[in-house]
């Protein structure tokens, strides 16, 4: 039985992808090029995918160049950017690094409720 490329469960003989995954595939094609995050969320939990399920989806990266979520996050920024004048050329790749190094960065033990003066 081989496995799911995208939430790396049973997909059933001589398939890559899964119902629920292949599903949420289709639903992201639909959506087109404009649709926001929460657009997209609509449309995977109109499937009959679980939340873990659309978590895994969001999160494989199946190419090591990024995963579905940072591939919209670096859509957004980019129209976000755009909007503002001031273009940037950032890539779900990108986004990774970014999300990888962050997670490197020493974290700072807050008092509940205080704001983390790296984040303003
Ligand atoms: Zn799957």
């Amino acid at each position: 039985m081989a496995k799911c490329l995208y939430c790396q469960e049973k997909a059933g003989w001589f398939q890559a992808v899964c119902g629920d995954c292949k599903a949420m595939l289709a639903k992201l094609q639909e959506l087109g090029t404009g649709f926001s995050f929460r657009d997209l969320l609509d449309a995977l939990m109109a499937t009959s995918a679980s939340n873990a399920k659309i978590e895994k989806f969001l999160d494989a990266d199946l190419r090591g160049q990024g995963s579905i979520r940072d591939m919209i996050t670096a859509r957004m920024t980019n129209e976000l950017a755009m909007r503002v004048g001031q273009p940037t050329d950032t890539d779900s790749l990108k986004v990774k690094q970014i999300r990888e190094e962050e997670k490197k960065r020493p974290q700072i033990p807050l008092k509940p409720g205080q704001c983390d003066p790296l984040r303003r």
